[in-house]
């Protein structure tokens, strides 16, 4: 039983996973407290915030927001601003846990300043491992961190190994892991039927209620690629012992095969607050405010294989992975330009990928032993993404 009460930054906590953190942390003011809220410049739901839980710290990106923000609140929140402001939230002494919730790259330096400084890690900013996996699971190793997987497979993966997994399959029977995925709005769909989708289209997943770019990634199957990249550094295996399940209910959030036969899963709600409640709690269990699942309503249970032919960029996570170090990163950056064109409808759905596959295939892999690798070749991507958008080929 933890005695004291934990004291949480919440890094992105204006974002879906953030609201869902903070709606976790309402329901035990016993165990859990706020010690600092980040946004990049969201004022009005920032000042909401601080306002209910007190903060000692809030720190927005954009310093005019900071401004802002600085005007509205009482003296007990000290309001800062700037990246580098993120970084020391995380690693300040007195906290506890850190929620890992801000989206795309701008999460791993923060991550990574919390995993130094031997924070529990609430992982839901999975491009922090895809980008520089070995270093963040070094920095987790060497800060002496507890990394606790948020995302709801990766929680469900946890939650369905051994307790004292070692990081070896085959010391504990292990075959493979199921990774399930809800197949996206645009499951079923051939190639020249997703030419024509909308941003507003492609945002509205079946199942999950979540921010935009991680919306548009599940509609591409980019989603299940940076997870695939996710599980094998987190669970330390090869992209041949994960399978992914097309599994649309989403009700079953990942499964682990063992040797004897036995298939292990975790079934839930399609809630993060679960994972979340999990990760913050663990090895105990905290209530969550989850709706319990209700399997008649639910009544079946459906499974197929992903199709990558009209969704590619789940091939093209597995080529990142095998052409390993930079390439990762250089995937990542280059989706997350391709899905803020989208989104601005400078991009069709389908150009997407061919603008990935376009800068990994002008990229000359590195090893990555220093973060400024990583951080380089992320630049890298983005510049060569945005001059291939501007020659408007795709
Ligand atoms: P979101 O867009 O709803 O929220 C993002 C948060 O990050 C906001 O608070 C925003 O202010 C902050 N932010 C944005 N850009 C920033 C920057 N440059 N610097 C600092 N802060 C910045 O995103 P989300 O859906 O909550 O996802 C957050 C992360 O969690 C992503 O990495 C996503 O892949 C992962 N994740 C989300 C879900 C989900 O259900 N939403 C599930 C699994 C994993
Ligand atoms: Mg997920």
């Amino acid at each position: 039983m933890t005695a004291s009460v934990q004291n949480i930054t919440v890094l992105g906590a204006t974002g879906s996973i953030g609201q869902s953190t903070l709606d976790v942390i309402r329901r035990h003011p016993d165990k859990y407290r706020v010690f600092a809220l980040t946004a990049a410049r969201s004022v009005d739901a920032m000042v909401r915030d601080i306002n209910e839980f007190q903060p000692r710290f809030a720190v927005m990106v954009d310093s005019d927001a900071a401004q802002q923000v600085k005007a509205q609140i009482g003296a007990n929140t000290e309001v800062l601003a700037g990246d580098d402001a993120l970084a020391s939230v995380a690693a300040h002494p007195q906290v506890d846990q850190v929620m890992a919730a801000i989206v795309g790259a701008a999460g791993l330096l923060p991550s990574l300043a919390a995993a130094e400084a031997g924070k529990r890690v609430l992982l839901a900013n999975k491009e922090s491992l895809v980008m520089a996996g070995p270093l963040f699971m070094q920095a987790i190793a060497r800060g002496g961190a507890q990394l606790l997987p948020i995302d709801s497979e990766h929680n469900a993966i946890f939650q369905s190994m051994p307790a004292d997994y070692r990081g070896r399959f085959a010391d504990h029977g292990i075959e493979k892991i199921l990774l399930t995925a809800s197949g996206g709005p645009f499951r079923g769909k051939q190639a020249s039927e997703l030419h024509q989708v909308t941003p507003e289209q492609a945002v509205a997943h079946p199942n999950w209620s979540m921010g935009a770019k991680i919306s548009v990634d599940s509609a591409t199957l980019m989603n299940k690629g940076l997870e695939l990249i996710e599980a094998c550094f987190l669970f330390h295996c090869q992209p041949q012992q994960v399978q992914v399940v097309v599994h649309p209910q989403s009700v079953i959030h990942s499964m682990v095969q063992y040797c004897d036969g036995s298939v292990m899963a975790q079934l839930g709600q399609p809630d993060m607050r679960t994972p979340i409640a999990y990760g913050m709690a663990w090895p105990e269990r905290i209530d969550a405010g989850v709706r319990h699942l209700d399997l008649f309503e639910i009544a079946r249970f459906d499974f197929m294989p992903p199709d990558e032919v009209a969704f590619p960029c789940l091939r093209l996570a597995k080529e990142a992975f095998a052409a390993g170090g930079t390439m990762p990163a250089v995937l990542n950056a280059a989706n997350e330009v391709a899905v803020d064109a989208f989104l601005r409808q400078e991009l069709s759905f389908t150009a997407i990928p061919a603008l990935i596959e376009g800068v990994m295939q002008r990229h000359a892999v590195q090893q990555i032993s220093l973060l400024e690798t990583v951080l380089d070749a992320d630049r890298w991507a983005r510049d060569c993404a945005r001059s291939l958008l501007s020659e408007d080929s795709l």
